[in-house]
């Protein structure tokens, strides 16, 4: 069971910022910008390697709510960032679907 399964499960705590029937959102523990959320399935996809058509419309629902939690935050003005790491060499630490909303600062590219 990953952290963000716990999570999911309310067995720990979270900064919950937008939830519905098939995703969550929190607050990152450590944050690397003003405003850092991420946007996770309840469903256990392992990676956006792992989504197969069948998850087509949860991923779908995944993108929308980035935006949605984007607004939420302030940060559609200035714009902001979206990310999802997978893998080792991706820079994935949770095995369990995430995107990273990222914003209230300048981003730089490329990324590290
Ligand atoms: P990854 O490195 O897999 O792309 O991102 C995992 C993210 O989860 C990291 O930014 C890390 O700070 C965050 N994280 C890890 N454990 C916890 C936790 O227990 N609570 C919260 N809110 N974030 C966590």
């Amino acid at each position: 069971m990953t952290i963000f399964a716990k999570i999911i499960a309310r067995e720990i705590p979270a900064d919950i910022v937008y939830e519905t029937d098939t995703v969550l959102a929190f607050r990152d523990i450590q944050p690397q910008a003003p405003v850092h959320v991420l946007v996770i399935p309840k469903k256990p996809v392992v990676s956006l390697d792992h989504a197969r058509p069948e998850d087509a419309a949860l991923m779908g629902e995944l993108m929308l709510a980035c935006g949605e939690v984007a607004r939420q935050e302030g940060l559609d003005v200035g714009g902001y960032r979206v990310v999802t790491n997978i893998g080792n060499k991706g820079g994935q630490s949770v095995y369990h679907l995430h995107f990273h909303v990222l914003g209230g600062r300048q981003m730089s590219w490329p990324p590290g």
